[in-house]
C-alpha cells in the first residue's frame, strides 16, 4: 500500500502515485487504532520529508485520520453492529418505560442477625410491565450501560428511593436505602449532586440515602471516582464497595478510595458451607474490614447454615432469601413492623 508512495521513478508522476496510493491508505489507515495511526503517521513524514512530498503527504494523512475518526465514530452509533434484535426492542421501549414509571425498585433488607431488626434496604431496579410481568435487572442494566442509558436509569430509581424514603419517614419508619451507582455514573455526571439535591429537595435526611458502587473492576478515572465518593460521605452518605473480593483490583479499589464498608460477594457466601476456600476468603475480608474499620454486609445468604457460620465469623448484617427477597415499598412496611413490633405503620 505504501509502495507507491515510496518507489515513484519519475518526479512528475510522484504527486499521481502518492494520490493513488493515499485512496488505498486512506481505508486501511480508517481500521488502524489511532496510536498505529500516529506510528504511520510518523514514519511516513520522516519519508516523505526526504522526497520533498511533506505537504501533499501530510494533506492525504490528515484526510485519512479524518475518515478513520468519522469511520469508527459511525460504526460505533449503528445499533444492530452493537445489540441483538432482542437488545434493540429493548432498548427502543427503555426510555418511555422510565417516563412512565414503569421502571422501579423492589426492596430487599438488610437484617442483623443478632436482633433481628431491618438495618437497611437495597434498592434494585425491576421493569414491571403493563401485564403485571416483572423484568429482571439482568435483562436491561448491562444493556442500559452499554447503550449509555445508565444515568437515566439511575436518576429514575433514585426519584422513587428517596420518594420512598420520604414516604416511609412520615410513618416512622426510619431504614435506610442503599442505591446501586454505576462507575459510570460517578465518573461522568453531576449525579452525585444530583442525589444530595433530590434528598433536600423530599427532606430526606443525607444518611438515609447509602450508596453501593459496582463493576469498580472500569474504574478509570480513580480521581474523579474518589471526588465523587468523598462527596457523599461528606454529606453523610455511607457507600459501600459492592461485590467485594469479585473484581481483580477489589483490594487496590479499597485502598484508594475512602469507602464506607463492604459488601461481600455472594459466590463466596454460596460456597461457605461446603469450601473450605471460601472461608478462609470471608474470614481474610472481615479481618480487612475491621482493620480498616469498615462496615460489612453479607449476601446471598440462603439458608440458616451459612448465616450461623456468618455471625461465628463475627458478621452479623446478613441480606439474603434466608431473611426475604426483594419486595415492593408497601411490603418492606409490614416486614419491618413484623421485625420491629414496636412500630405502628401503615401506608
Ligand atoms: P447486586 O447489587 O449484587 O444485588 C444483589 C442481587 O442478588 C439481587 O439480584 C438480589 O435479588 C440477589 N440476591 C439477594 N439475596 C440473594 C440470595 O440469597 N440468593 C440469590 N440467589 N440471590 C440473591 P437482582 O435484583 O437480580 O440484581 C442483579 C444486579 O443488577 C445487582 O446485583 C446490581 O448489580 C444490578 N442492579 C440492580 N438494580 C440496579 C440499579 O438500580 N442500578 C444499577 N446500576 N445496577 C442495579
Ligand atoms: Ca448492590
Ligand atoms: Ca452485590
Amino acid at each position: 500500500m505504501v509502495l507507491p508512495l515510496l518507489s515513484p521513478t519519475r518526479r512528475d508522476s510522484g504527486l499521481l502515485n502518492l494520490l493513488a496510493g493515499g485512496g488505498v491508505l486512506a481505508v486501511l489507515l480508517a481500521v488502524l487504532t489511532w496510536d498505529g495511526l500516529r506510528d504511520v503517521v510518523a514514519a511516513l513524514t520522516g519519508l516523505s520529508m526526504a522526497r520533498g512530498e511533506m505537504l501533499s503527504l501530510l494533506a492525504l494523512l490528515a484526510i485519512a485520520g479524518l475518515i478513520a475518526q468519522l469511520g469508527r465514530r459511525i460504526w460505533t452509533m449503528i445499533p444492530h453492529t452493537r445489540f441483538s434484535a432482542e437488545e434493540r426492542r429493548i432498548l427502543r421501549a427503555l426510555p418511555q418505560a422510565l417516563a412512565r414509571g414503569e421502571i422501579q425498585p423492589h426492596f430487599q433488607p438488610v437484617v442483623d442477625a443478632d436482633t433481628g431488626q431491618v438495618v437497611a434496604v437495597e434498592a434494585l431496579a425491576r421493569w414491571i410491565k403493563a401485564d403485571g410481568s416483572i423484568l429482571p435487572p439482568g435483562q436491561f442494566i448491562g444493556l442500559a450501560e452499554r447503550a449509555g442509558l445508565i444515568r437515566l436509569l439511575t436518576k429514575g430509581i433514585m426519584e422513587h428511593a428517596v420518594r420512598t424514603a420520604a414516604a416511609w419517614r412520615t410513618h416512622d419508619l426510619d431504614i435506610p436505602i442503599s442505591i446501586n451507582l454505576s462507575v459510570e455514573d460517578l465518573e461522568a455526571s453531576d449525579l452525585v449532586d444530583h442525589l444530595i439535591a433530590l434528598c433536600d429537595r423530599h427532606g430526606v435526611p443525607h444518611a438515609a440515602i447509602r450508596v453501593e458502587l459496582t463493576e469498580t473492576q472500569s474504574i478509570v478515572h480513580f480521581d474523579v471516582v474518589d471526588r465523587a465518593v468523598a462527596t457523599l460521605r461528606q454529606a453523610g452518605m455511607a457507600v459501600y464497595l459492592d461485590d467485594f473480593g469479585t473484581g481483580y483490583a477489589s483490594l487496590s479499589v479499597l485502598h484508594r478510595i475512602p469507602f464506607t464498608g463492604i459488601k461481600l460477594d455472594q459466590s463466596f457466601i454460596r460456597r461457605l458451607r461446603d469450601d473450605p476456600r471460601a472461608d478462609a476468603i470471608v474470614r481474610a475480608s472481615v479481618a480487612i474490614a475491621r482493620d480498616l474499620g469498615l462496615a460489612l454486609v453479607a449476601e446471598g445468604v440462603e439458608d440458616s447454615e451459612t448465616r450461623d457460620r456468618l455471625g461465628q465469623l463475627g458478621v452479623s448484617h446478613i441480606q439474603g432469601y434466608v431473611y426475604a427477597r426483594a419486595m415492593p415499598a408497601h411490603d418492606i412496611v409490614d416486614f419491618a413492623r413484623q421485625t420491629q413490633p414496636a412500630l405502628t405503620l401503615s401506608l
